[in-house]
C-alpha cells in the first residue's frame, strides 16, 4: 500500500488551512498521519434516545421529537435570538441559539430531529441552550446522537472542527495505512485491523466497537514495547561472550565464611540462580528485588566473589555517593585481612589520584571496585570485567542501562540490577522486562515489623517526640526527615550532589507558618537542638551539604556520636544503621508510599523494635487513605502495589523529571491484563524467530522506529 499520502501536510486538509494547521503543531499534528493517530481520550455516549418526560436537569442527553414551532427575533444588545421547539409525544422542548439564524434553514415544521445538550426546567417548561442538533429521517426508529469522539484540544480548534477534520481524513486516508500484523495474525491474537481500530476510535459504531478498536491501538503500543525489550535481550545474549564464573564447592564455602550470619532460604536460593547465570558464557541480565532490608548486598557482595576466585573484576555501581561509601564500609569490614585488591573511587579524587586509581583498575591490579554510576560510566577502563552490580537502579531513570560490553574483543560482563524497593508487577514487566528476575521473599531472622503510626494532631505529636527522648536516652538512635532544606518560600530545586544524586526534595507550597513548620531540615535541626530534644547530641544531612561532610555527619551517627539525625531524603535508600530503631517524617503526606516503606526500612534492622512516626501536616482524607496502607502493610510488595494504584507510575518509579514512559496509548494500570498478554506474545515471537520472518518484517521495522534508539537495538535483525 502507497503510504505517502499519509504524509500529506495538516493545512493542506480540508477544513484545516494556514491557521489551524499552526494550531494543531502545537498538539504535534503535522500530517494527515499524526491526525490519525490524534487519539480520542474518550467518548461522548448520546446514543440512547430520551423522550422529554425522562429528562434530567444538567447532565448531557438526547432527545427525539418533531419540530412545532421556529422563531428568530431580534434581542437586546443587536444579537439574535433563534428557537426550534420539538414535541416529544408526552412533552415540549425548546431549544434556542444566540447569532445562529441558520440553524432554521435545517428544520422546517414537522421535521424529525435530535437534540443533545443539558436541560434545564425554566417556568415549568424543559429548555436547551447551543444543543447539538441533527435532522434526522421521520421513518428511522434507531436513529440515536451517536458516539462522538472527545479529543484534546489547543486554542484555535474547537471539539467540532476537531472532529470534522478528523471524520475527513478517516474518509479519505484510512485506506492508505498499512497494517504491521500480517492478517493471519488478526484472528490468532484476537484483535481487528489497524485500519478498522483507527476508524473504530474515530468513527465508533458502538460502544463496543470503539473498545475493541481501542484495544487494538493499545495491543499495538504494549507489544512494539516489549518487542523492543525483547530483542533487547536477544542481542544482549547473542553480542559478546561472557567470561564462564563457576563455583565450587570450595570457593562457596570460602565466600560463606565471610559473613557473619547465615544466609536466609531466600538469599540461598537468590545466590544459587545468580550463580547458575554466572556459570554460563553468556551474559547474565538479572533483576534482584527483594524487600527493603531484606540483605541484598551480600548476595551482590557473594556475585561479586564469585567473579573474583575466578580472576575477574567486579564493579559494584550505587546511585548516591553517600551509598557507594556505605557499600565500600560494609565491603571493607567483610574482606578485612583478605588479599582482595580493592578500591572506592569517589567523584572528589584529585586528578593525580584519580589517574592513579584509573590505572590500577585498568591494568588489573584492583579486582573488586565500589563507586557511583556516574564516575563509573564516565572513563573507567576495566582489564577484564567479570560481574556488574548495579544497586537501587530505578533511582538512575527508565530506560539506562549500563553498557560495559567490550566492542573489540566481543566480551560482556554479567549484570546484576538491584531495585530499592519492590517494583510492582506492571512496572516490572516494562522496567525490567529484558531481565531475568529474582526475588528474595523473606527477610533476615528476628525482624520485628516497623510499629508505624499516623499522626495529626499536636499532643500526640507532643507525645510522639517524648517518646523519641525516652528510647534515645536509653540508648536508641533515632532518624528525623523532613521534606525541604529550607523552610521558607519556594527555594527552588533542591537537589544532590554532582552524582545526580535524586533526594527527591519536593517543591511545596508552603507559604504560611504553620503549613512550613517541620518542612526544612536546617529549621528543624535548629528548634529540636533547642527544643524537644535539647541535650541531645543531634547531627544534620542534606543534598547541600558537600561530600565530607555529608560523610561525616552520617559516619558521626553511625559510630553512636549523634544519636538523631536530621535529614532529607538523602538517607532514604539503602542507609543502613542497625541501632536506629526511631524514624520520624515531618509532612509525611508529601512523600510516596513506596519511599516512606523505603525510610522506614532504614530502622528496625537490629534486634529492638522500631517504630516510625508519620507527622502529616494537615488533615486531609485523600492523604489519610494513602498513610494508612503503610499502617496496615508491613510488607513493601504490597505496599508497591498500592503505591502504585494511587499514584501511577511516574511517581512510583520516581521518573517524573526523566519523562515519561515510551507508551502512547497503553496505559500500565488500566492495560495490566493486556501487558502480560502481550509480553507472553513478544517474547514468543523473538524466541521462536517469527520476528524476523517476512510476515513481520513491517512489525520489526516499527519497533525499531520505535525503540531502536532508545533500547540500542541493531539494526539488522
Ligand atoms: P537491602 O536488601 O535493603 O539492601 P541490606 O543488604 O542493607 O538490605 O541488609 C540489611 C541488614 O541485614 C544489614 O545490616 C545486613 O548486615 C543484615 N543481613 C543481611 N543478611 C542477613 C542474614 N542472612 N542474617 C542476618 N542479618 C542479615
Ligand atoms: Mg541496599
Amino acid at each position: 500500500m502507497d503510504e505517502l499520502p499519509l504524509q500529506t501536510p495538516a493545512r493542506f486538509l480540508p477544513g484545516v488551512g494556514p491557521v489551524r494547521a499552526e494550531c494543531l503543531a502545537r498538539l504535534g499534528i503535522e500530517t494527515a498521519e499524526d491526525l490519525l493517530w490524534h487519539l480520542p481520550r474518550g467518548l461522548v455516549d448520546l446514543s440512547e434516545v430520551r423522550r422529554v418526560g425522562e429528562l434530567e436537569p444538567e447532565i448531557l442527553q438526547t432527545v427525539r421529537g418533531e419540530v412545532v414551532e421556529l422563531d428568530d427575533r431580534r434581542i437586546s444588545g443587536g444579537r439574535r435570538m433563534s428557537s426550534v421547539t420539538i414535541d416529544s409525544g408526552d412533552g415540549f422542548l425548546k431549544a434556542t441559539w444566540f447569532n445562529q439564524s441558520w440553524i432554521l434553514g435545517r428544520v422546517q415544521h414537522g421535521s424529525a430531529v435530535l437534540f443533545s445538550g443539558k436541560p434545564k426546567r425554566r417556568a415549568g417548561r424543559w429548555e436547551m441552550t447551543h444543543p447539538r442538533l441533527q435532522v434526522i429521517d421521520a421513518d428511522d426508529l434507531e436513529a440515536h446522537g451517536g458516539l462522538l469522539p472527545k479529543y484534546p484540544l489547543t486554542d484555535g480548534v474547537t471539539m467540532e472542527a476537531m472532529r470534522r477534520i478528523t471524520r475527513e481524513v478517516v474518509d479519505r486516508f484510512i485506506e492508505h495505512v498499512s497494517d504491521p500484523l500480517p492478517e493471519a495474525w488478526l484472528e490468532r491474537f484476537d484483535v481487528v485491523g489497524l485500519a478498522d481500530a483507527l476508524t473504530g476510535v474515530h468513527r465508533p459504531g458502538s460502544v463496543e466497537a470503539y473498545h475493541a478498536a481501542r484495544r487494538r491501538l493499545i495491543f499495538d503500543d504494549l507489544l512494539e514495547f516489549l518487542l523492543g525489550l525483547a530483542l533487547r535481550r536477544r542481542a544482549w545474549r547473542a553480542g559478546g561472550r561472557a567470561p564462564r564464573l563457576p563455583v565450587t564447592a570450595k570457593i562457596d564455602s570460602r565466600i560463606r565464611r565471610r559473613f557473619p550470619f547465615e544466609l536466609t532460604s531466600g538469599q540461598d536460593r537468590a545466590v544459587e540462580e545468580i550463580a547458575a547465570d554466572m556459570g554460563l558464557d553468556h551474559a547474565m541480565h538479572r533483576l534482584l528485588q527483594a524487600d527493603v532490608g531484606a540483605g541484598k548486598t551480600a548476595v551482590a557482595l557473594y556475585a561479586m566473589l564469585v567473579a573474583v576466585a575466578a580472576g575477574h573484576q567486579a564493579v559494584l555501581m550505587a546511585p548516591t555517593e553517600l551509598l557507594a561509601r556505605q557499600h565500600w564500609q560494609t565491603i571493607e569490614e567483610l574482606l578485612r585481612g583478605s588479599r582482595v585488591e580493592r578500591v572506592l573511587l569517589t567523584g572528589n579524587l584529585t586528578a593525580a589520584e584519580r589517574r592513579k586509581t584509573l590505572e590500577r583498575i585498568s591494568s588489573g591490579e584492583d579486582v573488586l571496585v565500589v563507586g557511583t554510576h556516574a564516575v563509573i560510566q564516565q572513563d573507567v577502563e576495566f582489564k577484564s570485567l567479570g560481574l556488574a552490580v548495579i544497586d537501587e537502579q530505578h533511582k538512575f531513570g527508565v530506560m539506562q542501562r549500563s553498557r560495559f560490553a567490550d566492542e573489540e574483543s566481543q566480551q560482556a560482563p554479567h549484570v546484576l540490577v538491584m531495585t530499592a524497593t519492590p517494583i510492582p508487577r506492571s512496572l516490572c514487566l516494562t522496567q525490567f522486562g529484558d531481565l531475568d528476575v529474582t526475588t528474595i521473599d523473606d527477610l533476615p531472622p528476628g525482624r520485628q515489623p516497623v510499629v508505624t503510626s499516623v499522626i495529626w494532631d499536636k499532643a500526640t505529636r507532643e507525645k510522639a517526640w517524648e517518646f523519641v527522648r525516652e528510647q534515645v536516652t536509653a540508648g536508641r538512635q533515632a532518624f528525623v526527615v523532613c521534606p525541604r532544606i529550607d523552610s521558607g518560600e519556594e527555594t527552588g530545586e533542591e537537589t544532590g550532589e554532582e552524582t545526580g544524586e535524586e533526594t527527591g526534595e519536593e517543591t511545596g507550597e508552603g507559604t504560611g507558618e504553620e503549613m512550613s513548620e517541620g518542612m526544612g531540615v536546617e529549621q528543624t535541626w535548629e528548634r529540636l537542638r533547642e527544643h524537644e530534644l535539647s541535650g541531645i547530641a543531634v547531627g544534620l544531612v542534606h543534598g547541600r551539604l558537600d561530600v565530607d561532610d555529608k560523610s561525616r555527619a552520617m559516619q558521626d551517627f553511625r559510630d553512636g556520636r549523634t544519636r538523631v539525625l536530621v535529614a532529607t531524603t538523602v538517607v532514604e535508600v539503602g542507609v543502613d544503621v542497625p541501632n536506629a530503631t526511631l524514624m520520624v517524617v515531618h509532612h509525611a503526606e508529601r512523600f510516596g508510599l513506596s519511599q516512606l516503606h523505603q525510610l522506614r526500612g532504614r530502622i528496625g534492622r537490629g534486634s529492638y523494635q522500631g517504630y516510625c512516626f508519620l507527622l502529616a501536616g494537615r488533615q486531609d482524607e485523600s492523604a489519610a487513605a494513602r498513610l494508612e496502607v503503610l499502617d496496615q502493610h508491613a510488607d513493601g510488595f504490597s505496599v508497591a502495589e498500592a503505591d502504585f494504584l494511587l499514584r501511577g507510575p511516574g511517581d512510583v518509579l520516581g521518573v517524573r523529571q526523566h519523562g515519561e514512559l515510551p507508551l502512547r496509548v497503553a496505559d500500565l494500570i488500566a492495560d495490566r491484563e493486556l501487558l502480560e498478554e502481550t509480553r507472553t506474545i513478544a517474547f514468543d515471537l523473538v524466541r521462536t524467530g517469527e520476528i524476523d520472518g517476512e510476515e513481520a518484517s513491517l512489525l520489526h521495522l516499527r519497533v525499531l522506529e520505535r525503540f531502536g534508539e532508545l533500547m540500542e537495538l541493531p539494526r539488522t535483525g
